[in-house]
């Protein structure tokens, strides 16, 4: 789960990472108070999941509480590259001596977190790794060992960080985010640009904070920082009807029960030269509920033409998926074409009750290859 800049700043400063003080606002009213109470130069940030704001016009420094309102005014409602501005963040401006560049990450070729640090920040980072590798430094942490005070002072002097003050600084601020970065579980945690002031001081100025998604039972107060409005509106479905719901880009609806069997579902649609347009895991279960669930969700998808369920009865019996099935179907109109596909646990006898009860569009078939070639000559019948 992403998090905003806002959200991300908000663990960064439990986590004593400097950051500059503000208030959330979702009206240019709301701006303008917040510049009032703030009082002095402020910054007007777009917080939306996606970088390079200030690129697209989302971040504009303002003088006086009506720049605020104004500024709040232009960029709400904005488009940044597909993700409209709802809320802006107003913070104090910060002067800017120098811009830096610290993250850590997981790196899964190595298993291990990954600092970077480079003193030419506030550009992309994957610029400088292209062009002047040799500025960026580069350091794994042992998760067995921890992270040691060392590594810090290591990533200071490689990247070439000289004044001793901001040494100091920069060392707690390593320490602070790989604290922040096990804690939260996070997946990423990167600072860029962390600012110098002509003071001295050093800052973290923007956040990009990503929580790995099944860790979040264990953050409670993370997991609510979610913005449902940020969401695909059908992920939104998916999850609040509890189904797992993943969106791809062909035009075959996907229905199974288990990881295992969606992935082999969805290699012998590629098989046949198919494309599945979403797939839906229902887990063990098969009861009605489940199963109007995934079809509400799958038959949301404009790209759906064709629907393919594919079900394995193991300790979940086929008859029962059957009886889910029409009673889904009795309960909802589905216009697309369904090619079920039944095997193990009483699959006989689940079939029987399809054959003899199910709408014209219901196709029964007795394996995944024939289920797989009927369901894509369908879909390209449409
Ligand atoms: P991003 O473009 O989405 O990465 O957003 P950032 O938060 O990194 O801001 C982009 C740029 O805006 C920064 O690199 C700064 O140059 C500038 N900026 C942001 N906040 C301030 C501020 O408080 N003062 C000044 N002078 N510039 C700022
Ligand atoms: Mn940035």
């Amino acid at each position: 789960m992403d998090l905003y800049e806002y959200q991300g700043k908000e663990l960064f400063a439990r986590f004593g990472i400097p950051v500059s003080e503000g208030r959330l606002a979702t009206t240019p009213e709301e701006a303008r108070a917040a510049a009032e109470e703030l009082g002095g130069e402020v910054v007007v940030k777009a917080q939306v999941l996606a970088g390079g704001r200030g690129k697209a016009g989302g971040i504009k420094l303002a003088a006086s509480p009506d720049e605020a309102e104004a500024h709040a005014r232009d960029i709400l409602g904005m488009d940044i590259r597909g993700h409209v501005v709802r809320k802006v963040w107003i913070e104090q401006a910060s002067e800017i001596a120098k811009e830096y560049y610290l993250s850590v990450t997981f790196d899964r070729g190595e298993k291990k977190p990954l600092f970077m640090l480079t003193t030419q920040g506030g550009i992309d980072i994957e610029e400088v790794a292209e062009h002047s590798p040799e500025a960026l430094a580069r350091l794994h942490v042992d998760p067995l060992v921890g992270f040691q005070p060392y590594q810090a002072r290591w990533l200071c002097f490689t990247a070439g960080v000289e004044d001793p003050s901001e040494q100091k600084q920069v060392l707690d601020l390593v320490g602070g985010l790989y604290k922040a970065f096990v804690v939260c579980d996070a997946m990423l945690c990167e600072v860029n640009p962390l600012i110098v002031t002509p003071e001295g001081e050093v800052r973290a100025l923007d956040s990009k904070f990503s929580v790995d998604d099944n860790a979040l039972f264990r953050h409670p107060d993370i997991d609510e920082m979610r913005d449902p409005e940020a969401a695909d509106p059908r992920e939104r479905l998916a999850r609040d009807k509890g189904v797992i719901y993943v969106k791809l880009d062909g035009d075959i609806g996907i229905l199974g029960n288990g990881a295992g069997l969606v992935m082999s579902t969805l290699d012998v649609i590629d098989q046949v030269g198919g494309r599945p347009a979403n797939f839906c895991d229902l887990g063990g279960g098969g009861d009605a509920e489940g199963v109007v669930a995934a079809l509400e969700v799958i038959t949301s998808d404009p790209d759906v033409r064709a629907i393919l369920f594919n079900i394995f009865g193991g300790i979940t019996r086929c008859d029962e998926v059957a009886r889910g099935i029409l009673e889904a179907l009795g309960r909802m109109e589905i216009e697309d074409a369904i090619v079920v596909r039944l095997d193990g646990t009483n699959a006989e006898e689940g079939r029987a009750l399809l054959v003899d009860a199910a709408p014209p569009n219901l196709y029964v078939e007795e394996t995944m290859l024939s289920a797989a070639e009927r369901v894509v000559e369908l879909a390209g019948a449409r």
